[in-house]
């Protein structure tokens, strides 16, 4: 089963594939981690995702479709995969769908979590996130019990680099003119679900869950 996340940049993509992959026993794909797991480690493809990530540009098609691709051939990805992040735009969907075409595979829904502006950039400027899992708070909507450290895991948390306002407002410029002709896309492959994605995680995964079942 593939199942892609698309939104918006704070739509809450992330929440939300990680609650999936607790409820539906998948593997979460995401490829914005995938990029900050490379540059932490300082690995050449991290060095030159960094060079578009801080500008809130989109890394070059292909360097991320090869990247997104061999991680989807790791074995663990049989199980089925919740992709986060990925595909940004028309030319990794049509990558991606002749990768799974050429295993007889298909993408089964792309579910599009809608969020409005004014809110997207509430959330991504109060955002504080895992170091080690990853998992997303909000300074005032959803703060951790202990002041800066994860309730998971106990991880230290942090705020992104790019969720500074000028590089959100870009990154927000590039969703609206590269990711969201993909509602489009996915609605002619007759595959689009549409869920609200405003209110608490909670809700918005009963959502979810509600439409993919
Ligand atoms: P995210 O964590 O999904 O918000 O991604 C953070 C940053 O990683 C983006 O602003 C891009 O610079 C880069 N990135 C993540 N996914 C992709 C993708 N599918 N295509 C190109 N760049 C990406």
């Amino acid at each position: 089963m593939y199942i892609v996340l698309l939104g918006a940049p704070g739509a809450g993509k992330g929440t939300q594939a990680a609650m999936l992959v607790e409820a539906m026993g998948l593997v979460q794909v995401a490829s914005g981690d995938l990029f900050r797991k490379a540059l932490q480690q300082e690995t050449e493809l991290g060095k030159t995702a960094k060079l578009y990530m801080e500008k809130g540009q989109l890394v070059p098609d292909e360097i991320t479709i090869k990247m997104v691709l061999e991680r989807l051939g790791e074995p663990d990805c049989k199980k089925g995969v919740i992709l986060d992040g990925f595909p940004r735009n028309i030319k990794q969907a049509m990558a991606l769908d002749k990768a799974l075409d050429e295993q007889s595979e298909g993408i089964d829904k792309a579910v599009y979590i809608k969020v409005t502006e004014g809110e997207l950039i509430k959330r991504l400027g109060g955002r504080w996130v895992c170091r080690n899992c990853q998992t997303s708070y909000h300074e005032t909507e959803n703060p951790p019990k202990v002041t800066g450290k994860c309730d998971r895991c106990g991880g230290e948390l942090y705020q992104r680099d790019d969720d500074k306002p000028e590089t959100v407002r870009k990154r927000l410029e590039v969703y609206f003119a590269e990711t969201a002709p993909l509602i489009e896309y996915y609605t002619k492959a007759g595959k689009l679900l549409e869920v609200n994605g405003e209110g608490s995680a909670a809700e918005v995964n009963k959502r979810l869950l509600a439409a993919l079942s």
